[in-house]
């Protein structure tokens, strides 16, 4: 299986580059590298569509498309649920999940692409103001290796239905199931050109997409780091950006709360995708009574979780995305467990990319590993006294993706859910996650938001048309 670049409808350049199983290190197939080359012929190939055809104003078309393309990618969804875990390593029952969702989230951009609604008014007698909501024009889509099938159809869904063309920029290391996932546009009406795709290994082509004055919209979904290089380089453009970046998601569980029952759940939560999820709960703050059973039950959770190939059904971590990643992580864990208050339990490395979850407690809450975002299997226990310790303790952090709250007592949930800087919270779960639901950050985990109708946002422009229609004859004003 290859994956090559989709530019202007034409599969080109030659797959050098391996893709690797983070099971076992085997290759399970190539993909091109592209760059700035392929990035401006990419950009010239929406420009083409979007400038030169009728499909932004084509609202029927763009439905007609995204749901062939949901039913093509349901056609295939075994295949893809079992390359996504081949490439990605996540387990088998995750990736089905994840197929699922991203089919799903492709069937309701396709309804809201009927939908793009403006508004009119008539501020003044006889001069009537429409606002109309328009197609940003091409939209870059640059999309991380943890959730590469959902995360893609999170943006290119609500891009295509707002009336945008696209270039697709995937992570190296999910190349192959992007490309298969674009591939099952080839059975739907999609004009040539109107979504493209570059693979790169490096980062010169997402440079070009950044800083080109050819791309109205980034949409980003990674790191914060790199979500501070894009915005340094579409600084120049002024293109809208849409950013989806790191957090820390802090789990607040009160006295009321069943531990023993809740801690398989924290557990699970903060292992997804063997800890690489954006939302993965990082901090669990429990209230300080309860925290001799918590450090019990959670150390035992964590434990109890069974870490191997993703393919296998029994697994719940799979491997992490490389072996170079992991001994990355793994090191960062290390050094925190060299300063940690207590190390509950310590994860260990396996072949070829796999690592087990690792607990440490800790009293203060500035430690780099209560305050920076560690991709994997690490979780940290606190303690607090009241309410008020409770949120300074998960309000001081640069992040503001998600948060949970974990207590019976209604009143106080919703008071921490919205005292909580976050762009999501949940109560009494963690990681619930719909196409219908706005998802997005706080400070610095982004800036707008993606899911729901909201993300129609991200790749449209309001334009105020105002046409002075005068009033009729006979009517006389009053001022
Ligand atoms: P990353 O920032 O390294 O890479 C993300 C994408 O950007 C990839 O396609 C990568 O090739 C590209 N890229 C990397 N460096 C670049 C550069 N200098 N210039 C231009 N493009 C560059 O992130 P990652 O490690 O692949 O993904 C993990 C991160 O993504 C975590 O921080 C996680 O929290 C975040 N994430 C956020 C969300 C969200 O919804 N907020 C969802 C998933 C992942």
């Amino acid at each position: 299986m290859n994956a090559l670049h989709w530019i202007g409808g034409e599969w080109t350049g030659a797959p050098t580059l391996d893709s690797l199983d983070p099971a076992t290190g085997e290759t399970i197939g190539r993909f091109a590298d592209g760059g700035a080359h392929e990035a401006d012929a990419a950009i010239a190939a929406a420009r083409h569509v979007f400038d030169r055809t009728t499909w932004a104003q084509d609202a029927r078309l763009r439905q007609d498309v995204l749901l062939a393309w949901a039913a093509a990618l349901e056609q295939q969804r075994d295949s893809l649920a079992a390359l996504l875990t081949r490439e990605n390593g996540k387990a088998i029952a995750q990736s089905r999940g994840e197929i699922a969702g991203a089919i799903s989230e492709a069937r309701y951009y396709a309804g809201l692409a009927r939908h793009i609604a403006g508004h009119v008014l008539e501020p003044e007698p006889g001069t009537i103001s429409t606002m109309l909501r328009e197609a940003a024009g091409v939209a870059a889509i640059i999309v991380p290796w943890n959730a590469p099938a959902v995360l893609l159809v999170r943006s290119l869904a609500p891009a295509l239905a707002a009336g945008c063309t696209a270039i697709v920029k995937p992570a190296a290391q999910t190349s192959l199931l992007t490309a298969a996932m674009l591939r099952c546009f080839e059975q739907t009406a999609l004009p040539k050109g109107a979504v493209n795709l570059v693979n790169e290994q490096g980062h010169a082509a997402s440079q070009r997409f950044a800083d080109s004055h050819g791309v109205d919209v980034v949409s980003f979904t990674g790191s914060t780091a790199t979500g501070k290089k894009i915005m340094a380089a579409a600084a120049d453009s002024m293109k809208k950006l849409s950013l989806e970046l790191g957090g820390k998601s802090c789990c607040l569980v009160f006295d009321d709360a069943d531990i023993a029952a809740i801690a398989p759940r924290l557990a699970r939560a903060a292992t997804i995708i063997s800890g690489q999820q954006c939302t993965a709960a990082r901090r669990v703050l429990v209230h300080a009574s309860r925290a001799p059973e918590m450090r019990e039950h959670l150390a035992g959770a964590l434990a109890a979780l069974k870490v191997g190939p993703g393919i296998d059904p029994a697994t719940d971590i799979g491997a992490l995305i490389d072996a170079p990643t992991r001994d990355a992580v793994d090191r960062t864990i290390q050094r925190a467990c060299d300063v940690a208050d207590h190390v509950l339990l310590r994860g260990g490395r396996s072949e070829y990319a796999f690592l087990s979850p690792t607990l440490v407690e800790h009293s203060d809450p500035k430690a780099f590993f209560c305050q920076e975002e560690i991709f994997g299997p690490f979780v940290t226990l606190e303690t607090f006294e009241s309410e008020q310790e409770a949120l300074a303790k998960a309000n001081d952090s640069v992040f503001g993706l998600s948060a949970s709250v974990w207590t019976h007592d209604g009143p106080r949930a919703f008071r921490m859910a919205r005292a909580l800087r976050n762009g999501t919270v949940w109560i009494n779960d963690h990681n619930k996650l719909f196409a219908e639901a706005e998802t997005g950050g706080y400070r610095q985990s982004g800036l707008g938001r993606l899911h729901g109708y909201d993300a129609l946002a991200d790749f449209t422009e309001i334009k105020h048309i105002c046409m002075p229609a005068g009033v009729a004859e006979g009517i006389t004003p009053l001022r």
